[in-house]
């Protein structure tokens, strides 16, 4: 069975200071629940401003918490104003990193090449991507529920070979922070054609063991049924994850 994965997604939320005050909440909320991170693996994605206090707080404590970027550069180093290397967050010790979440499709135009580029930068750094694919309103009604996250996943394994360890997080755009999530009956359909793409791509042995994630308006009252899907590994939270004790009852899908 896949060790389930909770993760928060700050995105443009929680400076430096507010970072370490709530990662210290997160962490007791945890311990106080007695939360098992054998069966559950917790983590932040904080902004990048964020990552050296949260790293100096989670390795000074000693906290199961894991921890990851929200973006990385799909180039290593050089004259690239404003981007952050994969480099520089494997020193910081970030485990994962974001790619391709659909604010930065669409704010920030990233396209499936770049992704593909950016996925591929990340595994050369020791990094797991967290690929996001998701359909809009519009392509759900266009193209029906799998096409555009499918074709998304494929585009991004482009350069991926077999070894890679790599999460993928089913987000429907309509879903992200409308408060109107999927229904778990729809996001499993999708999450079993995402892991279909996974075998065919990767091999039956990656497939089986790479964790497919649910986002888009996932909250305490509605993860216990996403949990209970086969493909459905975990979340991606957003606004839930902001508030310690709400983002603490979903890593308990309570
Ligand atoms: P919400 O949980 O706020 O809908 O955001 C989902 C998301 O985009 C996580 O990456």
């Amino acid at each position: 069975k896949r060790t389930a994965l909770i993760a928060g997604n700050w995105k443009m939320n929680l400076d430096h200071l507010q970072s370490i005050a709530f990662v210290q909440k997160l962490a007791w909320s945890l311990g106080d629940a007695k939360h098992d991170f054998t069966t559950v693996d917790v983590a932040v994605f904080p902004p990048f401003t964020d990552l050296r206090s949260v790293q100096t707080l989670i390795s000074a404590d000693k906290l199961l918490l894991t921890f990851g970027a929200q973006d990385l550069s799909e180039h290593d180093s050089g004259a690239y104003t404003g981007e952050i290397s994969g480099a520089f967050l494997s020193q910081l010790e970030c485990r994962y990193v974001i790619i391709g979440h659909s604010e930065r499709r669409t704010l920030h135009g990233e396209t499936d090449e770049v992704v593909a580029a950016k996925v591929a930068a990340a595994l050369r750094h020791g990094l797991t991507p967290v690929i996001c694919v998701g359909e809009t309103a519009d392509d759900l009604e266009t193209h029906g529920p799998s096409a555009v996250p499918v074709a998304q996943l494929r585009a991004a394994l482009e350069t991926v070979t077999s070894a890679a360890d790599i999460v993928v997080a089913y987000e429907p755009v309509w879903a992200i922070g409308s408060g109107q999530a999927a229904t778990p009956q729809q996001a499993e359909q999708v999450a079993a054609a995402l892991r279909a793409v996974l075998t065919e791509t990767l091999g039956d042995d990656v497939a089986a063991k790479t964790r497919i994630l649910y986002g888009g308006s996932v909250k305490s009252g509605n993860i216990a049924g996403f949990m209970r899907e086969p493909n459905i590994d975990g979340a991606l939270v957003g606004g839930a994850s902001l508030d310690v004790a709400e983002f603490s009852s979903i890593a308990r899908f309570e």
